[in-house]
């Protein structure tokens, strides 16, 4: 079964969709057949991985509020292994047509289920909320990876999002635990950063994840051409650092992180 992973932090601009692009691609090429959840009514993750804005077909929320199989919203992208579920603006709505749905916590929990045997690694893009949407993630998921930016107020919220986390695995997830913080955006020339890095590490521990992902112009130009830095610019220290991050997790899950075959 898959590895559902939510990659959440209420503030926004810290990396998420960064990292879920960039660390999907780089799972889909060590061999990993990855699925990337595009969760944000942006659709940040849709158009860094190549989705046009006005491209048709059904989306997260069709599944989410509209009775259609998942499934049936997965598309492939140029990269081999990685797939996406798009979004959309009209995910926006689901958040209040969801309202008086029954067991409206668990409804992404639900439609992804079937599609989990397909996958090694589900990553779920969630937007800078803790509303229903992100809830949703956290439920269908196993882990959370908490992408921190190496600035000041990096800290900033994530006693919320660490007591929403455990709310969720007390009320909806029992098996929810922290994956991991990755720190973004480091510069290591900035004494700030270090400052930063250093102050997380005292918190959160062995639950920082190595490497840490450097400010890299690469991985902030590579979205404008809808397509991971890895396939932009696989040589940038941005791509390199996510590919490490991924061999990383990969060597963590051991075996149960399968391959593709064929
Ligand atoms: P939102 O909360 O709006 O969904 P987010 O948490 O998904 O934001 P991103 O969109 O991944 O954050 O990143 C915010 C901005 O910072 C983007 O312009 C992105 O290209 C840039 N960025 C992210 N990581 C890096 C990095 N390591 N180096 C340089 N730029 C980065
Ligand atoms: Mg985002």
């Amino acid at each position: 079964m898959a590895r559902v992973i939510a990659i959440a932090n209420q503030k926004g601009g810290v990396g998420k969709t960064t990292t879920a692009v960039n660390l999907a691609a780089s799972l889909a090429a060590a061999g990993r057949p990855t699925l990337v959840i595009d969760l944000d009514p942006q659709g940040n993750a849709g158009s860094g991985l190549g989705r046009p804005r006005d491209a048709e077909g059904p989306t997260v929320y069709d599944a989410l509020v509209g009775g259609v199989p998942l499934a049936d919203c997965v598309v492939a992208t140029e990269v081999p292994h990685l797939s996406l579920v798009p979004s959309t603006p009209d995910l926006t709505g689901a958040e209040i047509e969801l309202v008086t749905v029954e067991h409206r916590e668990l409804k992404l929990q639900e439609v992804l289920q079937p599609l989990e045997p397909r996958f090694a690694v589900i990553l779920i893009d969630c937007s800078p909320s803790l509303g229903l949407l992100t809830i949703n993630a956290l439920a269908a998921a196993r882990r959370v990876l908490v992408p921190l930016q190496c600035e000041y107020y990096a800290l900033e919220g994530v006693s919320h999002l660490i007591r929403t986390v455990e709310l969720v695995r007390e009320n909806l997830n029992p098996e929810l635990e922290l994956e991991g913080v990755v720190l973004t955006m480091f510069d290591p020339r900035n004494n700030l950063s270090h400052q930063v890095a250093e102050e997380i590490r005292r918190h959160f521990g062995k639950k920082v994840l190595d490497p840490v992902i450097p400010r890299n112009v690469r991985l902030s130009e590579a979205p404008s051409h809808g397509r991971p830095a890895l396939r932009y610019d696989p040589r940038s220290p941005g791509s390199q650092a996510y590919v490490k991050l991924a061999e990383a997790l990969l060597k963590r899950w051991g075996k149960s992180a399968f391959r593709a075959t064929g």
